[in-house]
């Protein structure tokens, strides 16, 4: 046999005195699983060193790293093994699988190869014997891989083109979204399961109503429905499996053109990033690889789709969901970006209200909330904490900036000393060398010619390196005091001094205060409980808790102040609704939302504040109405609005309505005796007097 003629060739007893080593790899599990022969190939390769003359015992396998990804050595620990054990000059032979494949594709099999050179260790694949050391081999391993390589590339290209063909004709089998099949004959067919069918047809039915994906969240969830999902991967891949709708999924069947019948393919692409992770990126429809309208049945028409795709990108704006669109970075709010949910340490967005023409900043966590429909975590307006932090950073950072400045040009000086007196060190050395070289040459007999020039020719060196160093030494000094003259030392103050004036000018815009505070602040965690705790995190490490009063409601910033709500307490005694804003007006008063009083607004007091109005509170004090009256008295309403009018009886109006309220009768009224005539005269049943009252 040719090779294994060369084989012996090449196999010296230095190469069998070390040991043999056979690296075993398999890239993936399932490659384990199912892959055995390749295995079997990999281990048959040991018999091929026995026969090359290692003893047995002395042919070592590396099988450490089966189920590893080749994509980097980092993680193989095995592959890392026989490296080492090659670099220390153990391994007479290296046996594998492909090793000439491997040692074009794969830099770490490449420099492998090359350590191989080095150590003179053979290499032995299926194919042959290798000696890397020897030109003709290493053009052949070239050769090989490069063939391989070439291989590797037209059959990925054939088969991603082959794909892309299928996927444009809508042939190619795709995972389904839930709610699809394929039937028999491959073709796609909506879920036999009607259980399944129902649940789709619910969420797209639901988000038509609603018109939100939140909405849609809420709906089934109060209604205690689940939503079927398909098994992506593991023993169970394929199984139905029902869990709580959540907004991914009702996000991603909306998105679906699948649910409108529609074939699509390649909607989003892969991309590795730098930092080896990959990003996910979306597509717009016009750079789908395939997208087929009416492939099959549907769970909704292709207009709907649309118009849901308008709707969602709508709220997703209305919300500031979209993140391409996020709020512009100028408002008012001191912490956005950097408020933290002491709750559940969720980051909390910044949402504005307006309150008297004020734009007011709310900090707002959506906690799980954005995904299950669940309520807000919770919801903190931002102006008191605003106004908080910001006093605290005022207060706190002068002092602490001023020590901070003070530390690093310290620190600065510390170092510039240190540097000094090392570089000093050096001049000093050069100084005992040129001493050395002098003394060298005084001592010398001066007859001693040849001796004497080359003592001198070194003095001189020595001479001119001592003033290389002293001009060094000078140089770097000089350049040292440079960095921290008294121009940097007053910048550095004037900034700890600076910093309250900035941040408190009107004309400092909200972004760069922000970026003030970016700078002195890693994060502030919100709780609003009975108070409102603010615990702030700097850069650096140091916290501080800000524990401050709950903000008052807009109710109750509008509520009337308590000095006023006396006041109309007391008049109220006197006075009707009417009668109380006029007075309140004439003493120039204001309700809590600063407008001049009406009836209207002191009876919105009286309520809130629960006062009772004056016609309850003559009642109290024993007036009668004159329902009360009549039927005290035996008269009729009209006599008694008559006596009224006639000043026999005491009234008084108590209220807008202009309703009348009377005293009790005196025991002997002035008025008896007129009225028993005129009730003897009823008596006697006249109709015509009760007809003319
Ligand atoms: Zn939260």
């Amino acid at each position: 046999m040719r090779v294994s003629n060369e084989g012996h060739q090449k196999v010296t007893a230095r190469h069998l005195a070390r040991s043999a080593y056979l690296y075993v790899r398999q890239s993936t599990m399932r490659q384990v699983m199912e892959n055995t022969e390749s295995t079997e190939r990999q281990y048959a390769l040991r018999q091929r060193a026995v026969a090359l003359g290692w003893p047995s015992e002395n042919v070592i396998v590396i099988d450490s790293d089966l189920g590893q990804s080749g994509a980097s050595a980092a993680d193989r620990a095995g592959f890392q093994k026989l490296v080492a054990e090659v670099g220390m000059g153990r391994a007479g032979i290296v046996l594998g699988l492909e090793v000439s494949r491997l040692a074009r594709n794969c830099a770490d099999w490449h420099r492998l190869l090359e350590i191989c050179a080095l150590t003179d260790t053979l290499i032995l694949d299926e194919d042959g014997i290798y000696d890397p050391a020897h030109f003709n081999d290493r053009l052949l391993l070239g050769l090989k891989g490069t063939m391989s390589e070439a291989e590797l590339h037209l059959l990925r290209a054939r088969m991603r083109g082959g794909l892309i063909n299928k996927a444009r004709r809508g042939e190619l089998r795709c995972r389904l979204p839930v709610g699809f099949v394929y039937d028999g004959l491959g073709r796609v067919v909506l879920d036999p399961d009607q259980q399944v069918q129902e649940s789709v047809r619910l969420l797209f039915q639901t988000f038509s109503r609603t018109g939100a994906a939140h909405a849609t969240i809420k709906h089934f969830r109060n209604q205690g429905l689940l939503f079927p999902t398909r098994v992506g991967g593991g023993p169970r891949k394929g199984e139905l499996s029902w869990g709580p709708l959540c907004l991914g999924r009702v996000a991603s069947a909306l998105h679906n053109p699948w649910y409108a019948g529609a074939y699509a393919f390649g909607r989003s692409r892969c991309r590795k990033q730098p930092d080896g992770r990959v990003r996910h990126e979306h597509l717009p429809v016009g750079e789908w690889l395939a997208l087929i309208r009416d492939a099959h049945a549907g769970y909704l028409s292709w207009e709907e789709y649309v118009r849901n795709q308008q709707r969602l990108q709508t709220s997703a704006k209305a919300l500031h969901f979209d993140r391409s669109q996020s709020p512009p970075r100028e408002g008012p709010a001191l912490l956005q970006g950097r408020a933290v949910c002491g709750l559940c340490g969720s980051r909390m967005h910044v949402r504005y209200g307006t309150r008297r023409g004020q734009r007011i900043p709310n900090y707002v966590c959506l906690g799980r909330g954005r995904d299950f429909g669940d309520a807000l975590c919770q919801s903190i307006v931002g102006t008191r904490v605003d106004e908080a932090v910001g006093k605290l950073l005022v207060e706190a950072v002068t002092p602490m900036a001023l020590e901070m400045s003070l530390a690093v040009q310290q620190e600065v000086e510390r170092r510039v000393d240190e540097a000094d007196r090392l570089r000093h060190r050096q001049v000093e050395r050069a100084q005992y060398e040129a001493d050395l070289a002098r003394q060298r040459f005084m001592h010398v007999d001066p007859a001693n010619r040849l001796v004497a020039d080359s003592l001198e020719t070194e003095w001189n060196a020595r001479l001119r390196a001592l003033d290389e160093a002293r001009d060094d030494y000078e140089r770097q000094r000089a350049a040292d005091r440079l960095a921290v003259d008294d121009d940097a030392r007053r910048r550095i103050l004037a900034l700890a001094t600076d910093f309250p004036a900035i941040w408190r000018d009107p004309n400092t815009p909200d972004r760069e205060r922000k970026r003030m505070l970016a700078l002195l602040v890693e994060d502030v965690t919100l709780i609003k409980q009975r108070q409102i705790t603010a615990a702030l995190r700097f850069r650096g490490g140091a916290t501080t808790t800000l524990t401050l009063a709950r903000p008052l409601t807009a109710q109750q910033l509008r509520a009337t102040h308590p000095d006023v709500r006396q006041q109309i307490d007391a008049l109220l005694d006197e006075y009707t609704d009417a009668q109380v804003a006029h007075i309140l007006n004439e003493r120039g008063l204001r309700t809590g939302a600063g407008d001049s009083f009406d009836a209207v607004s002191v009876q919105w007091v009286r309520t809130t504040a629960k006062l009772t109005g004056l016609k309850d509170r003559l009642l109290a004090a024993g007036m009668l109405t004159t329902m009360q009256l009549s039927k005290m008295l035996g008269v009729e309403r009209t006599t008694i609005c008559r006596w009224r009018v006639q000043g026999l009886i005491r009234a008084r109006i108590c209220n807008g309505l202009g309703e009348w309220l009377y005293w009790p009768p005196e025991p002997t009224p002035p008025y008896r005796k007129s009225p028993t005539k005129r009730a003897l005269d009823r008596a006697k049943g006249s109709s015509r007097v009760r007809g003319a009252v």
